[in-house]
């Protein structure tokens, strides 16, 4: 049983009715329960005239359909009523999820027992008691209400949060994938690159550990001399020629299973990787299909365009730890492929990494004998061999290793040609031999025909600046350029005919003298060389070795001395090792000589001191009364 208590005038409940009316939200619905119907009526009034919506409940069940059916904003609903009481209600709708969360404000008479902390356990957001005043209830309606708006405004924050989040969390899994994929392939043939290769190299190499097999494969891929292509049609051609590649790769992959992956690693470089494999037959038969593949020609704007790729293979055994080592296998297998032109492709075998790991010292240790200035020069004495006189002195390299001792250039002289390090040595050694012709100018009068040689590999002639590389060299030593001779194998000159044409005529202007060294082992054009500005032809040890007291044993020496008198060339005969080769070459009236009979290369000091010798005369004598 309930009631109400009016605590005032009807006149004091409009005022109050009407003075609240603006801050309501018309959508607010408030279900009243009451089991007293004037109490109904009296707070329905009361409500609706703030613009609430209301409905009725005269007791418990009627409240709770009705809270299911419309799921009010909030509930006044009295504690004490026949058949279900306040309390009762109260439980049933917070077991409901869509009526557990609306706030209950329970009414309660004074005078009723009325427990605040039992109404609150029970999950009441307030109370009011009767007889109530209207604007208490208001008050507390309000206040309900505000709080369930301040909800409902933090709920939608909520969702546009989220939703938000969503948003952006879509636009960054957007962007992501984006960068991803261009993270993971090569741009100009839309391939896998490298990155996405040793990603799924890894997971292959991963795999296979945990079933301890070794099926897989990695083939590494080039084009010999591609960069020809580039200088010669042009980069568009070039790039054009590589997508070319990449289809026919790509097409290949899509008809062979066992390609599970084909990548670009930028320049001319590809890689194939090959899974569930049987044996090392079936990677042979697929590198052959490959050359065969790459072996017909492209057409390229009205260009028929044929490569020829070589190919490095490794077997993916369990001892590899890192995808990145089977690479570095592949890489240098297919090296070896180069250099062995016997076949296109070449398996990896572990001495090529210890032969890598020497070559990877020698680099590291030329650089620094390049900073440190570990190389010397040695000097052998050429001999004109009618006077036996010394009239000059060939310039030999040697690096005084700090550990290994005296290497002979033999042994690094390639390695530098092939590394780019020989430019650099080449103008140290220039720099030297200017240097000891200046030295020993001012300690002594030097003999006025007296130079020195010096050899020039092929690309350090090619240097655009050779030039004026050497004549800062003469000017800042104040040597006179005849002192210079540039001993240049028949190799350098056919290399660039037009370029060192120029550079040949360029030295002649500056009195720099000019020899071609080891003659007769290159493949010189003779009608050629007959129009180039060279001073001098170096008959190669090889011919002057096998010289013996027999004419059968002269070969083709006294056929190059002829040629050389006919151009008007001098002749140095290498090699000269005894005294039956030096008649002989005397005999043929070889002007000049050098060799191990007469003098090794001796270091600069060494060297000077021989021209203040009355030297070579004891053999000289013996060599006139033969
Ligand atoms: P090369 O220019 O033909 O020099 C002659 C080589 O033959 C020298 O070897 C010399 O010591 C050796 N030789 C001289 N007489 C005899 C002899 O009677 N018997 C024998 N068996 N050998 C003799 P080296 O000093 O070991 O130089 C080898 C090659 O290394 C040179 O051949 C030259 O091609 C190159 N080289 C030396 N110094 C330089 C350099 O400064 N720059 C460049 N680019 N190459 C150099
Ligand atoms: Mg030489
Ligand atoms: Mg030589």
């Amino acid at each position: 049983m309930s009631w109400i208590f009016w605590g005032g005038t009807l006149s004091d409940i409009s005022s109050t009715l009407s003075s609240n009316i603006d801050s309501t939200d018309s959508s607010d619905r408030i279900l009243v329960v009451d089991d007293t119907p004037t109490n109904l009526f009296i707070l329905s009034k009361l409500l609706e005239a703030e613009g609430y919506q209301v409905d009725q409940a005269k007791d418990g069940p009627a409240a709770i359909a009705l809270a299911q059916a419309h799921e009010p904003t909030l509930i006044l609903l009295d504690i004490m009523m026949p058949q279900m009481n306040g309390y009762e209600v109260c439980r049933q709708l917070r077991s409901q999820p869509n009526t557990a969360h609306i706030p209950i404000i329970f009414l309660s008479s004074l005078d009723a027992p009325f427990d605040k902390v039992q109404a609150f356990e029970h999950g009441a957001a307030d109370y009011v008691a009767k007889p109530f005043q209207p604007e208490e209830v208001l008050a507390r309606v309000r206040h309900q209400m505000d709080l369930q708006a301040a909800k409902r405004q933090q709920q939608q924050l909520n969702i546009e949060l989220e939703s938000r989040v969503k948003e952006r969390t879509q636009l960054l899994e957007l962007a992501h994938n984006q960068l991803l994929e261009v993270a993971l392939t090569d741009r100009l043939t839309r391939l896998p690159n490298r990155l996405s290769f040793v990603k799924r190299l890894s997971r292959v190499m991963a795999q296979s550990q945990i079933e301890a097999t070794d099926s897989f494969a990695v083939l590494f891929l080039d084009f010999d001399r591609f960069k020809r292509i580039n200088d010669s049609l042009g980069h568009r051609i070039g790039d054009q020629l590589l997508r070319g590649v990449a289809r026919r790769l790509a097409q290949m992959s899509a008809d062979c299973a066992a390609i599970d992956m084909v990548a670009r690693f930028g320049g001319d470089e590809f890689a194939l990787l090959l899974t569930d494999i049987a044996d090392r037959l079936t990677v042979v038969k697929i590198a052959e299909t490959i050359l065969q593949l790459l072996s017909q020609p492209f057409w390229l704007a009205d260009h028929e365009i044929s490569v020829k790729a070589s190919i490095g293979m490794v077997w993916g055994t369990p001892s590899y730890v890192a995808a990145e080592h089977l690479l570095r296998d592949a890489d240098m297998a297919m090296y070896r492929a180069k250099e062995c032109s016997r076949l296109p492709y070449c398996w990896f075998e572990s001495d090529m990494y210890s032969h890598a790991v020497q070559l990877l010292e020698l680099e590291t240790d030329f650089r620094l004998a390049l900073d440190r200035r570990e190389f010397e020069l040695y000097y052998q004495p050429i001999v004109d061999l009618e006077r036996m006189k010394i009239v000059g002195f060939e310039a030999l390299v040697r690096w005084q290793h700090p550990t290994k001792g005296l290497v002979f250039p033999n042994d690094f002289i390639s390695f530098a040609e092939e590394n780019g390090f020989v430019m650099e040595l080449g103008r140290q050694v220039l720099e030297m031999a200017c240097q000891h012709i200046a030295d020993w100018d001012r300690i002594g009068r030097l003999d006025p025909e007296l130079s020195v040689s010096v050899n020039i590999a092929p690309e350090q002639l090619l240097q655009p600046d050779i030039l004026a590389q050497i004549e800062k060299i003469i000017h800042a030593t104040g040597i006179s350029p005849h002192r210079l001779r540039l001993e240049l194998t028949e190799r350098s000159i056919m290399s660039n005919r037009k370029l060192v044409d120029e550079v040949l005529h360029s030295l002649r202007r500056r009195d720099i003298q000019v020899s071609i060294d080891d003659f007769g082992t290159g493949y010189s054009a003779l009608n050629y060389l007959h129009t180039l500005p060279v001073s001098c032809l170096k008959v190669d040890r090889s011919f002057v070795q096998p010289i013996t007291s027999e004419a059968s044993s002269l070969g083709i020496v006294p056929l190059i001395i002829n040629m050389a008198e006919t151009m008007r060339m001098g002749v140095i005969a290498e090699g000269i090792e005894n005294m039956t080769q030096l008649r002989q070459l005397q005999k043929l009236g070889c002007k000049h000589g050098q060799g191990f009979l007469f003098q090794e290369a001796l270091p600069a000091n060494q060297a000077r001191s021989l021209l203040n010798q009355p030297f070579l005369s004891d053999w000289s004598t013996e060599t006139v009364s033969a």
